[in-house]
């Protein structure tokens, strides 16, 4: 499995999950879980800065971490400037350390972590999760398919299917823009000689006054919730 070899007191810290971030001069195409690997040396200018356990075990493998993504723009604390930081999330530290040798950049070791006694599951179907981003998410890709489409369909639950369809044409024809105001837009009448204010639960034209809703409103709810799931 892959491994990546880092100086104690870093290691402990990554599997206590209390730094996301480590700083490489190089990246990889591969994510996925790693293992960590405590090198035999020890970094004692950390320790003599009081980062860390003095005593944090060396030549060992301690857990093991999902690298997510590696860019070089994080804005996690540790992340240093001139780097590849490399993302690392859901760690998980090994009851037992397993003593191995180390070595650089990304290497192959023979040692598979003991099996998950809980694998993340979708919060909806229950089923194994295995892409990052979902176990991040807590859902599968399609659950959260559906989970985004029920709550489309329950924002814009009031309005019949007609008022549905002319506010997505509304949408599709740039009748409704964002003012400065959050949450509130600027709707244009179907002839396009007025102009109305919209927001998610009011609207000044004359549909809304009579039966206090509109398409606008639709409109207004369909765009905030995109904006909510983007
Ligand atoms: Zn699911
Ligand atoms: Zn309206």
């Amino acid at each position: 499995m892959k491994t990546l070899t880092i100086r104690q007191p870093w290691t402990s810290l990554i599997l206590s999950g209390q730094k996301d971030v480590e700083n490489r001069s190089w990246k990889t195409s591969y994510r996925g879980p790693i293992l960590i690997h405590a090198a035999a040396a020890t970094d004692r200018d950390a320790i003599k800065a009081g980062i860390g356990n003095p005593d944090s075990p060396t030549g060992v493998i301690l857990g093991v971490v999902t690298l997510v993504d590696i860019v070089t723009d994080s804005d996690s604390p540790w992340a240093e400037e001139g780097q590849f930081h490399w993302i690392l999330a859901d760690p998980k530290p090994f009851a037992e350390p397993i003593p191995a040798r180390g070595a650089l950049g990304l290497w192959n070791s023979d040692v598979e972590p003991p099996a998950d006694p809980e694998p993340a599951r979708c919060g909806r179907c229950a089923r194994k999760l295995t892409s990052a981003t979902s176990i991040a998410k807590g859902y599968g890709r399609g659950c959260r398919a559906r989970i985004r489409a029920a709550a489309l369909a329950r924002a814009v639950a009031d309005f019949t299917p007609q008022q549905i369809t002319r506010a997505l044409e509304l949408i599709a024809d740039n009748g409704i823009v964002p003012t400065a105001r959050p949450g509130v837009f600027r709707s244009v009448s179907s002839d396009g000689t007025t102009t109305y204010l919209t927001h998610h639960a009011m609207c000044t034209c004359a549909g809304a006054r009579h039966r206090s809703r509109c398409y606008h409103i639709a409109a207004a709810r369909m765009i905030n919730f995109a904006r909510k799931a983007a």
